[in-house]
């Protein structure tokens, strides 16, 4: 072949692959085609709660401990806005008669001396963040030892949950056997141990979600057996990726959804964050995507029942005003 019909042919080839590109990156940034007319499986829209009548006082309190901005193009896709979206590495501490214990663990003071074996990138990206306080310091403003506590429970086991466990170490941490068992196989990034680490010295116990369905929901698990704290599982961000309800007689019905979702509107449209962070954080994109539908029929049936993403800090604060609102009543 000449030369000239070669130079030909690879400018051809070029201008394809780079049509080809910037078809794909403008395609990321158009939302998910999602059917969102078909309903879940199961009792969606059926009261599956008593309303309150028999349900314990249970205090709520969000303990933030570090953040991040990134701009919202990133957490909705969809959006083409620079906006910043505080995103938010928190712990909940949960009070009952039965016990106290945290949903989630926030950040140790020490996070970035553990985080020191990892990559640059891993660092500079995912790993970005700034320490607002420790979950000790969050649990001493809230006049709450670490010996006042009963167990952490793990929302899944990223590192960035299991990143308070070194303030709390000796507490026993509870995390559903599915997420444990993919934990196990290397199904979950563990970042070089990471994860494991972070937990050492810390008993950990499984639980299953083998209780009834629950608004909608496969299944669940009443943790003290009087319909205040209710599990279900949201997987797809990954395997065993735990949410959990709050029914109580003193304030709001909540439900926590550990990462299912990101920011709110990720199950108000419903939208993905952008791929460009989604993929990287999601075990498995097609369950992530029917247990956000999932929690966008719940929102839509339950519009009084905030949603709370362990990261979304609006939503997070939010909820923390109604609480400090109805305490200052009280
Ligand atoms: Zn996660």
């Amino acid at each position: 072949m000449q030369p000239k019909r070669i130079n030909k042919w690879l400018a051809w080839g070029a201008v394809s692959l780079t049509a080809l590109g910037i078809g794909a990156a403008v395609k990321s940034f158009l939302p998910p085609r999602l059917n969102v007319a078909v309903l879940p499986r199961g009792n969606a829209g059926v009261e599956t709660l008593s309303k309150g009548a028999n349900l314990p006082d249970v205090e709520v309190s969000i303990l933030r401990c570090g953040s991040v901005t990134w701009p919202e193009w990133t957490m909705v896709r969809g959006s083409l806005s620079f906006k910043p979206r505080r995103i938010a590495y928190s712990a909940v501490l949960i009070r009952h008669p039965r016990g106290n214990f945290l949903y989630d663990t926030g950040l140790c003071g020490d996070i970035y001396d553990h985080l020191k074996g990892q990559s640059f990138y891993f660092r500079r990206t995912l790993a970005r963040f700034t320490l607002e306080q420790s979950l000790l310091g969050a649990l001493h403003e809230q006049g709450v030892k670490p010996e006042d506590l009963d167990f952490a429970l793990l929302s899944h086991l990223h590192w960035d949950h299991v990143s308070g466990v070194p303030d709390i170490v000796g507490l026993p941490l509870r995390v559903n056997r599915v997420e444990y068992d993919a934990a196990k196989q290397g199904i979950i990034p563990l970042h070089k141990g990471l994860v494991w680490r972070l937990m050492e010295g810390s008993p950990l116990s499984c639980f299953d979600l083998d209780g009834p369905e629950y608004e909608g929901f496969r299944s669940s698990l009443d943790l003290f057996g009087d319909g205040s704290i209710v599990l279900v599982p949201l997987p797809g961000h990954t395997p065993g990726n735990t949410g959990m309800f709050v029914n109580r007689a003193n304030g709001a019905r909540l439900f926590f959804v550990g990462d299912a979702a990101h920011v709110a509107e990720n199950y108000l449209h419903p939208t993905t964050p952008h791929p460009i962070f989604w993929n990287g954080v999601t075990c498995d994109k097609a369950t992530a995507l029917q247990t956000l539908l999932e929690l966008h029929h719940f929102s839509r049936l339950h519009p009084e029942v905030p949603l709370i993403a362990m990261h979304d800090a609006s939503m997070q604060e939010a909820s923390m005003r109604v609480e400090n609102e109805r305490l200052a009543r009280a």
